[in-house]
């Protein structure tokens, strides 16, 4: 098993399912942040008797795996870094190396200032990101030792492993919120701040590369106001763009038809608008007054900024012609994820309304 830049790269397995199926073409895909590893991973392959192609695009996460390049550049097999599997099934034979963190010490080193940021809380949910997910029981214990009780559980919607968080998915920490005090988060503030969003209860982000940790309830509050008065600016959007990816994991055309009718019902002038990637361009150069965001959720977050127009999620398009409450929507925390996984009764509610929209 090579060790790479500190991340293990579990290849053998692999390498054994590349040979089985008489792969001899692998397209390589990774995020930017692993691009070097990813050309080590390609030498290895030319080492091994493989044809190697590596794509250059973008790769946000498991949602977004390069079928369409694969298919173009006529490969046999695509090899997935940094991400465990998103989809259920592939179009396109591929295989996934999470790069698991292979080095515990920048989490170790970090149990100080995360005793810190959780004093008083008895009962912790603890999650990471899946480069982390390996320090979790000696975290677990760690944190015994102070005399915090760590809890975890399995996820259900996107994420694979117990205790798994992803940038939309935070459904391991969600199911145990009743149970618990609070939230500590391994990984980064992005991954924090998904359940800072979709939680009332304290949430801790410990960066382990950054040696940050950071309590994000001011953080939280600041991008809720945000989201608010996008809403807001929203409604006084004439034209408007439904916006569908048409990344794998990230296509929603079925709520993205239904938003589009309960917004022309509601006397906008909305239209679907497809797209690969999301960007200020798509936002700026489409003559759209203001866009919802059916692809990832984290692109309403994150870039809102940037964008200058309004980027709804869809529970909050939901709550701009009035079918849903924003008090609501902040205290069940299902701003990212309307439809029943974080409050039952009330995701069924906004689901059952939006499937009685007819096509
Ligand atoms: S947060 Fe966005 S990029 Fe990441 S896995 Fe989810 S949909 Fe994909």
């Amino acid at each position: 098993m090579p060790i790479i830049n500190n991340y293990d790269v579990k290849l053998e397995n692999v390498l054994e399912a590349l040979r089985e199926r008489n792969a001899s073409k692998i397209l390589v895909q990774s995020p930017l942040g692993l691009r070097s590893v990813a050309l080590k991973v390609g030498e290895i392959l030319r080492e091994e008797g493989f044809e190697v192609v590596f794509s250059s695009s973008n790769c946000w996460g498991g949602c977004d795996v390069a079928y369409t390049e694969a298919n173009n550049a006529n490969v046999d097999y695509i090899l997935h870094l940094g991400h465990s599997r998103f989809l259920k099934r592939d179009k396109f034979p591929t295989a996934y190396i999470e790069c698991r963190y292979a080095n515990p010490a920048p989490v170790k080193s970090l149990i100080d200032k995360v005793v810190d940021a959780i004093t008083g809380l008895k009962r912790v949910g603890v999650g990471a990101s899946v480069q982390w997910l390996d320090f979790i029981p000696e975290v677990a214990e760690l944190l015994k030792s102070r005399g915090v009780e760590p809890v975890t559980a399995e996820p259900d919607l996107f994420s694979v492993y117990n205790a798994q968080v992803l940038g939309c998915d935070v459904s391991a920490l969600k199911k145990i919120e009743d149970y618990v005090d609070g939230f500590l988060v391994l990984g980064s503030v992005f991954h924090g701040l998904g359940v800072a969003v979709s939680t009332r209860k304290t949430v801790v982000a410990a960066d382990p590369h950054s040696q940050q940790v950071k309590n994000l309830e001011q953080h939280r509050e600041k991008i809720l106001r945000q989201r608010f008065m996008q809403i807001t600016a929203f409604k006084q959007s004439e034209k408007v763009g439904v916006l569908v990816s048409v990344k794998p994991g990230q296509m929603r055309l079925g709520i993205a038809k239904r938003l589009n009718k309960a917004l022309n019902e509601s006397g906008k002038k909305s239209f679907i608008v497809t797209a690969d990637e999301i960007t200020v361009s798509t936002i700026m150069e489409n003559s759209f007054d203001g866009f919802v965001n059916t692809a990832c959720p984290r692109l309403s977050l994150e870039d809102q900024a940037t964008f200058g127009k309004p980027v709804l999620l869809p529970v909050e398009a939901l709550v701009s012609v009035g079918y849903v409450d924003w008090v609501d929507v902040v205290e069940g925390g299902y701003l990212m994820y309307p439809w029943g996984w974080s409050s039952r009764e009330i995701g069924e509610k906004i689901w059952r309304k939006l499937v009685q929209i007819p096509l």
